[in-house]
C-alpha cells in the first residue's frame, strides 16, 4: 500500500491563476501516479492579504475540474494550537527567541556586517538588552541543508548565512508562513511536496524547521513558473491573470507548460484518465 500523501496549499490572496493550477495538477497528478492521496488546505493565516471569497473560488474552480481533497480541506486559519504547540516544542528545544529589531536595524546591521539586507545578522540570540520583544525568530544553525529536488535536482543552502534566524511569530502577532507550512505538513503526515519553483529556496528552511520540530522532511519537486510575457512571474500579488472559462484549455496548457503534450479531451475526468499514466512514465520515483 502506498503512504503516498501529497497537498496543494493555495493562500487565498487572489484567484486561481495559471502558475497556480499548474503546481495544483502536478500534486495532482503526482499524488495519483503514486496511488496516494491529496489533500488542500488553505493557507489563510494572512488576513490582510487574503481576499473575501479567494478560497471558495479555489476550491470550485479545483471541484470543476475534477481534482477534490480526499479529506476535509483544512483551513489555517482554524489551526491556533496546533502553530501554538510547535512553538511550545522549539521553545523547549532552545530553538526559539524573541527579536526586538526593526526592519531598518535589520538592514543596518546587515550591511554593516557585509551580509545582503535581507539576512537577519543575530542580533538578539543573546537577548534583547531590555528593548520589547516584536517577533519570535527560530535559531538555526551552521549546518549546509542538501536536498534533491525531483525536478530541480541537488540543492544546498546554508541558512543560518543566507537567511539567518527567521521569524515563526511575526511582529503583527500573526503566524509565519514558515511556521505554519511546517507545522500542518508534519501534523497531515505529508509526505512528498509538489509545488512552485519560487518556493525553493524556502525549503532548506522548512526542512531544518521540520527536524528542529521532530517531523521527518517530505520529498520536494518544485515545478517551473509560469512567466508572463515580460518574463516576470505570474503572482496572485501582481494581478495575475486569472484563468479563462475555458477549463479545458486551462488544463491542457498547464499540462504542457509541465512538459506533457497536449492531451485533447472533452471533460475534465478524461483529461486526468490520460495524464495520470503520461506522468507516471516520467516519475516514477
Ligand atoms: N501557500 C503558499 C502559496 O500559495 C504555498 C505553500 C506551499 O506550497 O508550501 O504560495
Amino acid at each position: 500500500m502506498s503512504t503516498y500523501k501529497g497537498r496543494f496549499a493555495p493562500s487565498p490572496t487572489g484567484r486561481l491563476h495559471r502558475g497556480s493550477l499548474a503546481a495544483a495538477l502536478a500534486s495532482w497528478l503526482d499524488a495519483r501516479a503514486h496511488g496516494g492521496v491529496w489533500v488542500v488546505r488553505i493557507e489563510d493565516i494572512d488576513p490582510p492579504r487574503d481576499v473575501p471569497g479567494a478560497a471558495e473560488d479555489i476550491l470550485r474552480v479545483l471541484t470543476r475540474l475534477g481534482m477534490t481533497s480526499d479529506e476535509p480541506v483544512r483551513y489555517q486559519s482554524r489551526m491556533d494550537g496546533l502553530y501554538e504547540a510547535a512553538l511550545e516544542k522549539l521553545r523547549t528545544a532552545g530553538r526559539l527567541y524573541g527579536c526586538a529589531c526593526s526592519r531598518t536595524e535589520i538592514r543596518e546591521c546587515a550591511l554593516a556586517l557585509g551580509l545582503a539586507p535581507n539576512v537577519y545578522p543575530g542580533t538578539c540570540r543573546r537577548g534583547t538588552n531590555g528593548r520589547p520583544v516584536r517577533m519570535l525568530r527560530f535559531l538555526t544553525d551552521d549546518q549546509p541543508v542538501t536536498f534533491t529536488d525531483r525536478w530541480c535536482g541537488p540543492f544546498t543552502q546554508n541558512v543560518e548565512r543566507e537567511c539567518g534566524d527567521f521569524v515563526v511569530k511575526r511582529a503583527d502577532g500573526l503566524w509565519a508562513y514558515q511556521l505554519a507550512v511546517v507545522a500542518d505538513d508534519i501534523d497531515q503526515g505529508v509526505t512528498d511536496i509538489v509545488r512552485g519553483a519560487d518556493l525553493l529556496d524556502n525549503t532548506p528552511r522548512q526542512i531544518m524547521l521540520t527536524k528542529a520540530l521532530g517531523g521527518a522532511p517530505a520529498r520536494y519537486m518544485h515545478v517551473p513558473l509560469v512567466l508572463n510575457d515580460r518574463g516576470e512571474k505570474l503572482s496572485k500579488q501582481q494581478g495575475a491573470v486569472p484563468l479563462t472559462d475555458d477549463l479545458m484549455d486551462e488544463l491542457e496548457r498547464a499540462f504542457t507548460h509541465l512538459g506533457f503534450p497536449r492531451i485533447g479531451a472533452d471533460t475534465p475526468e478524461a483529461f486526468l484518465k490520460a495524464a495520470v499514466p503520461l506522468w507516471a512514465e516520467r516519475f516514477r520515483d
